[in-house]
């Protein structure tokens, strides 16, 4: 039921944490992070922000790029598994999602069939496996499998995507679940409203319907899911903290 997201030159964790924090009023019961440092790690929990964060007390938590997720489970029972980030079979690519997939069945039957295996009984899962085998199929960059994908899922969301492969970017897109992105200088946040961000930048952009943005740290380009390209408008936040 939450998103946050981060890229720039400040360590993620603690912005990503504290954001989930924010979030905590949306209600949820499961909660999870990723961070990119030399590679892709991910950890997560059924329960609360507090919890995943003794989890991972004392392990070293560092990158410039993370996303974390608080859940409000749709589709399979809060658990540890089921919790977000979901990655593909080699941890390649890792998704956070807030909505419902609508027609996730027949995209996991489909993805199955052609030797994927699942970890878990969500909704959202399907949406990695497809974006892989997009690539797998077709060759193309994941910016643009991302773009595929999406063109085949029915259904709610606001997710982000990171990559291994591609570790110098976030890729966040949204249809009928929130998306608010702070403009920084040499950073960028992603958030499911400005809580998480307004303390770091005054500057957002209101994601639209339809529309990806695909984030590097001083670089931001959005399209709408035809494939063209959007000029999206800054808004300056009037907040008062
Ligand atoms: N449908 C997804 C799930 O059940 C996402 C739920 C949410 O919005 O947090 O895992």
């Amino acid at each position: 039921c939450g998103i946050v997201g981060y890229i720039g030159y400040r360590d993620a964790y603690p912005i990503v944490i504290k954001g989930l924090h924010r979030l905590e009023y949306r209600g949820y019961d499961s909660a999870g992070v990723a961070l990119f440092d030399t590679d892709l790690k991910v950890y997560k929990k059924a329960g609360k922000v507090s919890d995943l964060e003794n989890f991972v007390k004392d392990i070293d938590l560092k990158g410039r790029i993370g996303m974390g997720h608080t859940r409000w489970a749709t589709h399979g029972a809060p658990s540890d598994r089921n919790s977000h980030p979901h990655s593909s079979g080699d941890r390649k690519l890792t998704i956070i999602h807030n909505g419902i997939i609508e027609n996730y069945a027949v995209i996991k039957e489909a993805l199955i069939a052609g030797g994927h295996v699942f970890k878990s009984d969500t909704d959202t899962e399907v949406l990695v496996h497809l974006i892989e085998n997009i690539q797998n199929e077709t060759g193309l960059d994941l910016r643009e499998a991302v773009r595929v994908a999406l063109n085949k899922v029915v259904g709610a969301y606001a997710i982000v995507i990171m990559s291994s492969d591609e570790p110098d970017q976030l890729i966040a897109a949204r249809k009928g679940s929130p998306l608010v992105i702070g403009v920084g200088k040499g950073e960028y946040f992603v958030a499911s409203d400005a809580t998480p961000i307004v303390e770091y930048t005054r500057n957002v952009i209101y994601l639209n319907d339809n529309e990806i943005a695909y984030i590097r740290k001083d670089d931001l380009l959005v399209k709408n899911i035809d494939n063209t390209i959007q000029t999206p408008y800054i808004h300056e936040l009037d907040i008062k903290l």
